[in-house]
């Protein structure tokens, strides 16, 4: 029965077309998961995406997409409760009540805010203008405890960049219940995901959709091509060390540009390619020409049926709006139940207009 089921949460922001990080650090484990004897929710995290807007971006075509790329991937909006977090304006209801209880100290020490720093010009936070940072980014880790405990999520699986946050939602969790003496919050729990973290095309330490390094689900031939020709190997990192040839130990000891093309090419060849280019590297042929054009194929390969299910007939706009509305009620009624219950402990009391 549905309030049996273990209640798994993740979420992706709709900042720009889903890449290959995407698929294999998140989405190719929500396929398996949805197959699963448990209650997936995965929402696409648009209040998130406005913590580092700097102009007007239309998310909501974002959004869109990234639907649509889900359904063409695998995700089946009949299995899953995909929604949109924006519309469970509940979130941001908790999302205050849980700031009351947040010691900016402890938001000081989260990783997003702290990574953001470290970006400034000299990791200085005055200037003329003050800290550029927001409120909003810096509060960033308690809107996404409002987005686990708003439905009460049991498992939260995430990549070792989020663990952090996680435990905090956790922390947050048990504090608000023991100061408000109630059990409105359940304690969810981090699951760490395979340690999968892509690197940019670029040979940067991780592809982003805000980073301009990335390889798209939906990119055509044409562009993938381009995009593979630009992958650094200039570089040469000298010959490999040791006997083995499995990925984790050679991917390390090459250069960045070359780390990025083996990677792919682990996750999308038959393993003989794979590992006839480790030979090929190891007795010092040149190749790298032969090696692109080889690589380029194979995710030309992967995106086609993706790219053929974002394009079929009932995989659209209006299809992609009218699952996330069934699904935004979907998961309403536990959502309200969890506020509704914070604001009884804090002693507001219930919400007098809400049904
Ligand atoms: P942005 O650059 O806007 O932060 P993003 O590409 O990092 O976008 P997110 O929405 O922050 O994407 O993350 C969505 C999910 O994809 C998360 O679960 C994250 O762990 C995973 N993910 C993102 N990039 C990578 C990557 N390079 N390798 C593995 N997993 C990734
Ligand atoms: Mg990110």
């Amino acid at each position: 029965m549905a309030e049996k089921q273990e209640v798994v949460l993740s979420g992706i922001r709709p900042t720009g077309r889903l890449h290959y990080g995407n698929y294999f650090g998140a989405i190719k484990q929500f396929v398996e998961l949805q197959e699963q004897d448990q209650l997936c929710y995965y929402f696409i995290a648009d209040y998130h995406a406005l913590t580092t807007a700097k102009e007007r971006v239309d998310y909501f075509r974002y959004t869109l997409d990234m639907l649509r790329t889900y359904v063409a991937c695998g995700l089946d909006p009949k299995k899953s409760v995909i929604y949109r977090q924006s519309d469970l304006p509940c979130t941001a209801e908790l999302n205050l009540l849980l700031s009351m209880i947040s010691n900016i100290g402890h938001l000081e020490r989260g990783t997003t805010y702290k990574d953001a720093i470290a970006k400034l010009p000299g990791g200085n936070t005055d200037g003329p203008d003050g800290n550029p940072i927001s409120y909003g980014l810096m509060g960033y880790p308690i809107l996404m405890a409002a987005d686990i405990l708003i439905v009460q999520a049991d498992k939260v699986p995430v990549g070792d960049d989020q663990r952090q946050h996680v435990e905090m939602a956790s922390d947050m969790a048990r504090k608000f219940n023991h100061r408000f003496n109630c059990e409105a919050l359940k304690i969810p729990q981090g699951v760490s995901r395979n340690a999968l973290r892509l690197p940019g095309l670029d040979g940067g330490t991780k592809m982003g959709k805000s980073e301009n390094n990335d390889l798209g689900l939906l990119d055509d031939p044409k562009l993938v091509l381009k995009k593979v020709k630009t992958i650094p190997t200039s570089t040469d990192p000298g010959p490999i060390q040791g006997d083995s040839d499995a990925p984790a130990d050679i991917i390390p000891q090459l250069a960045p540009g070359l780390a990025v093309i083996y990677t792919l090419l682990d996750l999308l060849a038959p393993e003989d390619v794979y590992l006839d280019f480790v030979g090929k590297y190891r007795r010092g042929e040149k190749f790298y020409g032969m090696l692109k054009n080889t690589l380029a194929e194979h995710i030309n390969d992967f995106n086609a049926p993706i790219i053929d299910g974002f394009h079929a007939e009932g995989n659209n706009d209006e299809s992609v709006k009218q699952f996330l509305m069934e699904n935004a009620e979907k998961v309403t009624p536990v959502a309200l139940d969890t506020v509704e219950n914070c604001r009884e402990a804090m002693g507001i009391g219930r919400s007098l207009y809400r049904a």
